[in-house]
């Protein structure tokens, strides 16, 4: 049966810990509250679809991390920063996955050397020419994968797209025979190929995904060993969505799995690559009512979280649901009652504001009516929330809290002054 989400407007306590609590002991708002439990329940539903590989982009903290490892998750890099963090959290190098477009002078030290063995990833030609050369001769053996970009792609956000023509991602589909030369050159193979194209729901545009894959590993050969559907698997942001029907996601991918284990001979590992879906729905971004205005007709909820928290409405539009958390201090309400307001946050910058749509149209949202002091909370924030925080403004990097079987655990500091001008000569 496929599950519907449903989010509540009203809220006192966040897996099982209150809300006014968790501010009080964690140094106030905004604050990034986990619930370990649901990280945990994605990381059981992914097992049956195959080899689940944790993008780790999405959410990056190392606790989280080892909750994930803790699943039998292995993880995905981007960077030398996110292999640093997957060492960090214990994983051996084979368990890592380094996926990119270029290497840069860090991921290229790190891959030939503290993280040698780990899986290197291509998603250009030229990665393979500048691995083999910085190799040499100990290039012969080495086994890399490629990431593959059919030609096209799915979704409608420019900024989200990644296949087709106009992606920067990927070795395009015709240069294959070009990879396999460049590996072939310095003595290495190519076992594993990889499309993130993120098809998400739609199970039409599916197996158009899984066709290509058919077609581009039988190009390759039958030395691949792995095929990896990457990441993009969606949950629902408003209630009433339905939550991806992964049986039905993993039988297309069993079918292609099993039809080239059948012409080559030899079984396949068929691996998925998720951020989101493991980590979105277990955060809460819960900030502060800091001021509540009336601009002519409209209210705003001015609260102290802005897109140096959550980008994703400033970026793309995105909604995330929104609960108010009753202050205690603030006495009871006499009835309860809901109002249309816009949420903003403090920063310096008209397009600070968290009920937007994409391209930056203000909306409102219907909401209980708050009292400044209330507590606002942005919830599935744990996907490419904290990941995504910056420094603009000079705002601090909010702490990071984590829930597990009732127990709350700091994670991450709230930034100190210090730590934020740290590396600044003056
Ligand atoms: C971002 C990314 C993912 C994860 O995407 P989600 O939409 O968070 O699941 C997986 N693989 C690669 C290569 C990525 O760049």
């Amino acid at each position: 049966m496929v599950e519907i989400s449903q989010y509540k407007t009203l809220r006192d306590d966040i897996a099982g810990v209150s809300v006014a609590e968790l501010a009080a002991n964690y140094g106030g708002t905004p604050l990034f509250v986990y619930d370990a439990a649901k990280i945990i329940q994605r990381c059981a539903q992914l097992r049956p679809v195959g080899v689940v590989r944790f993008a780790q982009k999405a959410c990056p903290n190392i606790a989280v991390i080892k909750l994930v490892k803790e699943q039998g998750v292995l993880v995905d890099a981007v960077s030398a920063g996110e292999i640093l963090r997957a060492l960090a959290a214990g994983y051996r190098p084979e368990e890592i996955a380094y996926t990119a477009d270029i290497f840069d002078q860090d991921a290229i030290d790190l891959v030939v050397g503290k993280a040698r063995g780990c899986v290197v990833n291509v998603g250009s030609n030229d990665m393979i020419e500048q691995l083999g050369l910085r190799l040499g001769d100990s290039a012969k053996g080495l086994e890399i994968t490629v990431r593959i970009n059919p030609g096209f792609g799915h979704g409608h956000s420019r900024k989200t797209n990644t296949g087709g023509d106009l992606s920067k991602h990927g070795v395009w589909f015709e240069q294959l025979d070009e990879s396999l030369a460049l590996a072939k050159k310095y003595g290495m193979t190519i076992t594993g190929a990889h499309m993130h194209i993120g098809s998400g729901s739609d199970f039409e545009h599916l197996a158009t995904v899984c066709g290509a894959m058919e077609k581009t590993v039988r190009a390759l050969g039958p030395q691949i060993k792995t095929i990896s559907c990457g990441g993009g698997l969606p949950i629902p942001y408003q209630s009433g969505e339905e939550f991806i029907d992964l049986e039905k996601f993993a039988a297309l991918w069993r079918e292609t799995v099993s039809k080239l284990e059948k012409e080559f001979g030899h079984s396949i590992t068929f691996e998925v690559e998720p951020g989101r879906y493991i980590v979105a729905e277990s955060c809460y971004l819960v900030a502060q009512i800091r001021a509540i205005k009336k601009q002519a007709e409209n209210l705003f909820y001015l609260v102290d979280a802005g897109f140096t928290h959550l980008a994703r409405p400033m970026m793309y539009g995105s909604y995330h649901p929104i609960s108010i958390a009753r202050n205690p201090a603030n006495g009871p309400v006499a009835v309860d009652e809901e109002v249309d307001a816009v949420v903003g946050g403090p920063l310096c910058e008209s397009g600070d504001v968290f009920t937007q749509s994409e391209g930056g149209y203000v909306e409102k949202r219907r909401l209980p009516a708050a009292r400044v002091g209330d507590y606002l909370v942005l919830e599935v924030a744990g996907a490419y929330g904290a990941a995504m925080s910056s420094n603009y403004n000079s705002k601090f990097l909010a702490p990071e809290v984590l829930i597990q079987d009732g127990v709350a655990k700091l994670i991450r500091k709230k930034q100190s002054f210090e730590h934020l001008i740290a590396n600044e000569i003056f």
